[in-house]
């Protein structure tokens, strides 16, 4: 039966399919339930489905994200499955405005998956951010690092298998099983609160794992609402916002004048010109960062050709599960 319900046939194209992250992670939508033109509607409140001009669905959308009018965007939700290491897991539960049913391992076996960072990843606790990591990678000692990861993944994995083995009650076996093993939900979130996740966890403040799978979660984002999409980018991901203090400092070099911008010719700010309008160090430092030539900016266009079938992920995880032998 044909369905009535508005539907977008990039996002209908992605429906179901699996996109793999990390070594055994994925990401699919699962279901979407609305798109730009939902934003629009609930917006203006209007009646049935009518049609509407791109450019002005667009213009909407972007005043609406411009000024934080974010209701509208509360009409359109998207619902995935996601698997992922635990300590990824841990970071992404934070956000609690989405809806989550996590797999058991209560009820049912662990597959015994583990994630191992590649080689580009091992590198050393960053001296400037201490949240995270920098430098070359640390070649020398990969084989090591990894080495003693494994040591602690196989005592786990035999303990976990001895004991459901004894029949073990599985919410017990499973306690000393460590962060980096894979688990799996469902997630559903409306857009208003994917996209502040999204901007929390696409950032480069964002630890990298976590940072790939909101990468590809972007790219499906951009096929459900892809007006919304633009407009986030824009104004989140490569906009910015500006402080009172940062505003001082740039009004000192450009000013409006008969509605034109003028450059203040030959003005130059130092650090110590920026501190003396009230801004510490690291504000400072966060000021040229955000005015500094941008880099390439992130591309989340999803490539199809990664995805792959329910079955291959779930095949995976069914021959990683202890093959039981009870006494
Ligand atoms: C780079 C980075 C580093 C982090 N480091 C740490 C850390 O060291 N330790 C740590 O514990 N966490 C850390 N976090 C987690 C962070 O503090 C947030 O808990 C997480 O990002 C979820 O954000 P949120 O609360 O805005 O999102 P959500 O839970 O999705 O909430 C969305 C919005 O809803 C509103 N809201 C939701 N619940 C409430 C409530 N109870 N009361 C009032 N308003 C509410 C808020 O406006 C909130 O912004 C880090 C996050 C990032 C991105």
């Amino acid at each position: 039966m044909e369905t009535r319900r508005p539907t977008n046939p990039a996002a209908e194209e992605i429906l179901g399919r699996y996109f793999p992250v990390l070594d055994h992670g994925f990401v699919a939508l699962v279901d979407y339930m609305g798109s730009d033109e939902d934003v629009e509607r609930a917006a203006r409140v209007s009646y049935g489905y009518g049609t509407r001009k791109t450019s002005q669905t667009r213009g909407l959308i972007r005043y609406l994200r411009r000024h934080r009018h974010t209701t509208p965007s509360e009409m359109v939700e998207l619902k995935f499955h996601c698997a992922m290491p635990i300590f990824v897991a841990r970071q992404w539960i934070r956000h609690r405005t989405a809806s989550v049913n996590e797999m058991s391992g209560r009820y049912s076996l662990m597959p015994l998956l583990f994630h191992r960072p590649d080689r580009t990843q091992v590198q050393a606790q960053s001296a400037s951010n201490r949240q995270g990591r920098s430098g070359e990678p640390l070649d020398a000692i990969y084989g090591e690092v990894i080495e003693r990861w494994e040591r602690v993944r196989r005592e786990a994995s035999t303990g976990y298998e001895w004991m459901v083995g004894h029949d073990v009650a599985r919410e017990l076996a499973r306690i000393d099983l460590p962060l980096s093993l894979y688990t799996q939900w469902y997630w559903k979130i409306d857009l208003h609160n994917l996209l502040h996740f999204l901007s929390l966890r696409v950032d480069p403040h964002a630890q990298y794992e976590i940072r790939a799978f909101a990468v590809v979660m972007a790219g499906m984002l951009q096929r459900v609402a892809p007006l919304t999409f633009e407009a986030w980018r824009d104004y989140d991901v490569e906009g910015t916002r500006l402080s009172r203090g940062e505003l001082a400092a740039l009004r000192r070099l450009v000013r409006v004048r008969d509605g034109r911008l003028e450059a203040q010719s030959g003005e130059t700010l130092d650090a110590t010109d920026i501190e003396r309008l009230g801004l510490s160090n690291r504000e400072v430092e966060e000021l040229l960062g955000k005015l500094d030539e941008p880099g390439l900016p992130e591309d989340f266009t999803l490539d199809l050709s990664r995805a792959r079938s329910p079955e291959d992920f779930a095949r995976e995880m069914e021959e990683a599960v202890p093959k039981v032998d009870r006494r």
